[in-house]
């Protein structure tokens, strides 16, 4: 791995380091674009010609119903039901905590404001199945829909060799009371979820992870429909912090876990003691060696680097900048810098926390921003699923108390009639 020292990084150098998956020729947009286009003229049409052609199987039907899922999921042994249900069951009583009624509060006496949460009625879901199939994505985006009240949910994967979804995401499709899965991946399922096709329902927002293609597709429709995003969730990342506390090995494996993901993925280290930090590259390249996926990981580690520092204080510098997906602390001291976290994801502390967990069966989510895009985005929770709407309710006394200052103001702006919809309701006969 290219290794730099951050005190020779200019303020350049960082910026380029900290830049990924840009499409700087607009490659993936132009066939994102045309994709799209294609979905929005020729719907249903365009589903099964598209997985011919990325997915390479002849579709005679679009989705899977119950029935057929039943019987995919038959062949989910019981060990495997029981880890299954260990994550839902965290994933669920984490994310049912995040449903709160807030306190209505009288700004001025007779003045009440408050808001109440009201589930988005009709909602996509999309579960990767490119490069490897994630039934992992469907309880993340799954439990949260239910908990808040989603009344329709699509769901859209796509279509493996055999013409139809894994049998963990069948399984899965049936714990969460979901009877129907769409075979349809990439750009051309998001397009599908944002404009509508015979078969498959327009949506009022869509969630979920994907390669460039799809998260290309996801920034497109959010400007172009009225369909939202949870958030441009593409290829993986991590960023470890280390100092002279970590443990070469599980630095290694961390970053090896989100290198499998794919070969865009990156993963980060920075660290502030050069020995640790080429102890755990030379753990990389062993571990590494025996992992069935290497081929895949030793393309995104390829794509990875390592940042040594002089202080923890200076790593966390670096990572604020980078904004990753992924941070995991690897130091004993990580109550000293968690208050210094600006930006990231998700965040795992202290040795013994492998991201990993956070990615199964902790509770958290893990669908989360990636490409920096943590400055601005949190990863996918309840509140995702929800709309935060205002009441507010006046009463007599209270329109005394706040009239004038609302006609004063409206009158500074020289909206007239907002000051006289007040004034009408001093004297209501
Ligand atoms: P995917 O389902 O995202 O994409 C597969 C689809 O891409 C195919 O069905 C096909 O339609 C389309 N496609 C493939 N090649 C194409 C081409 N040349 N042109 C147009 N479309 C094409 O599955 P994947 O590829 O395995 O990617 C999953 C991604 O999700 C990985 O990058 C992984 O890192 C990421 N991920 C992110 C998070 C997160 O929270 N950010 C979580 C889990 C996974």
């Amino acid at each position: 791995m290219k290794t730099y020292n951050y005190s020779d990084l200019t303020k350049q150098d960082i910026a380029q380091l900290v830049q990924r998956n840009v499409d700087p020729a607009n490659e993936i947009r132009a066939i994102v674009e045309e994709v799209i286009s294609n979905v929005q003229q020729h719907g249903d049409r365009a589903l099964y010609d598209y997985a011919n052609r990325f997915d390479m199987v002849v579709l005679d039907k679009l989705y899977l119903d119950k029935e057929e899922l039943e019987e995919i999921a038959a062949t989910v042994l019981p060990e495997q039901k029981v880890v299954l249900d260990i994550a839902y069951q965290n994933i669920y009583k984490f994310h049912q905590s995040q449903l709160k009624t807030e306190d209505k509060v009288e700004t001025t006496p007779g003045v009440t404001c408050w808001r109440e949460l009201r589930p988005i009625e009709k909602v996509g879901l999309y579960i990767p199945g490119g490069s490897a199939v994630l039934p992992s994505t469907f309880l993340m985006l799954g439990i949260p829909a239910k908990i808040a009240g989603c009344h329709e949910i699509i769901v859209c994967s796509p279509p493996q060799k055999n013409g139809k979804v894994n049998a963990f995401v069948a399984h899965v499709a049936l714990m969460l009371g979901i009877d129907r899965i769409f075979l349809a991946g990439g750009s051309q399922a998001i397009a599908a979820m944002a404009y509508g096709t015979e078969s498959i329902t327009k949506v009022d927002k869509i969630f979920g992870p994907g390669n460039q293609f799809v998260t290309k597709a996801k920034t497109i429709i959010q400007s172009t429909t009225t369909t939202a995003i949870d958030m441009p969730a593409g290829p993986s990342e991590v960023l470890v912090i280390a100092d002279e506390t970590a443990n070469p090995r599980f630095i290694a494996a961390d970053l090896l876990a989100q290198a499998e993901h794919g070969i865009d993925s990156q993963a980060v280290l920075v660290c502030t003691s050069n020995e640790i930090a080429a102890a755990a590259e030379e753990e990389v390249e062993k571990q590494l060696a025996v992992l069935p996926r290497a081929e895949i990981a030793r393309h995104a580690i390829d794509n990875s680097y390592i940042v040594v520092t002089r202080s923890l204080g200076e790593a966390m510098n670096f990572s604020n900048q980078y904004a990753p997906e992924h941070l995991i602390l690897a130091t004993e001291k990580w109550q000293e810098i968690t208050g210094s976290i600006i930006n990231a994801g998700s965040v795992f502390l202290g040795n013994l926390t492998p991201e990993s967990a956070g990615d199964y069966a902790s509770g958290t989510n893990h669908t989360l921003p990636t490409s920096s895009y943590a400055k601005a985005y949190s990863g996918v929770s309840v509140d995702s699923f929800v709309k935060k709407i205002t009441f507010q309710h006046i009463t007599a006394d209270g329109l005394q108390n706040i009239g004038p200052a609302v006609q004063t103001l409206a009158e500074l702006e020289g909206l007239h009639a907002h000051a006289n919809a007040v004034g009408v309701r001093y004297n209501p006969s």
